[in-house]
C-alpha cells in the first residue's frame, strides 16, 4: 500500500512535525496545525479521515521534494513520488 511505503520512506523525521504545516500520506494534502486540531484525531481533508499516524512533517516531504514551497498551501495536493521498492 502506498501510504505504508511513504511512511517508511519518511520514518525518522516524524517526530519533527512542522509547527506550521504537515502532510497527509493518504490524501497528499497539507494542513496547518490548527486545521489538524479541527479534524479531532483525523485528517481534516474532506473525505479523507486518515488517522494522525499518517501525518508527516512538511520538512520530511521537502527532503524528497526540494522543489516544493517552504510554505505549502492548505488543502493543496502535493504528490509524493516514491520510486524504490
Ligand atoms: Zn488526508
Amino acid at each position: 500500500m502506498k501510504t505504508t511505503l511513504v511512511k517508511q520512506a519518511l520514518t525518522g523525521d516524524n517526530h519533527d512535525l512542522d509547527h506550521r504545516h504537515s502532510w497527509c500520506a493518504m490524501c497528499e494534502r497539507t494542513f496547518s496545525e490548527a486545521e489538524w486540531k479541527r479534524g479531532a484525531g483525523r485528517c481534516p481533508g474532506e473525505g479523507c479521515k486518515a488517522p494522525h499516524s499518517l501525518r508527516v512533517s512538511w520538512k520530511a516531504v521537502r527532503k524528497e521534494h526540494p522543489e516544493y514551497p517552504d510554505h505549502p498551501e492548505s488543502n493543496a495536493v502535493y504528490p509524493f513520488e516514491y520510486y524504490s521498492l
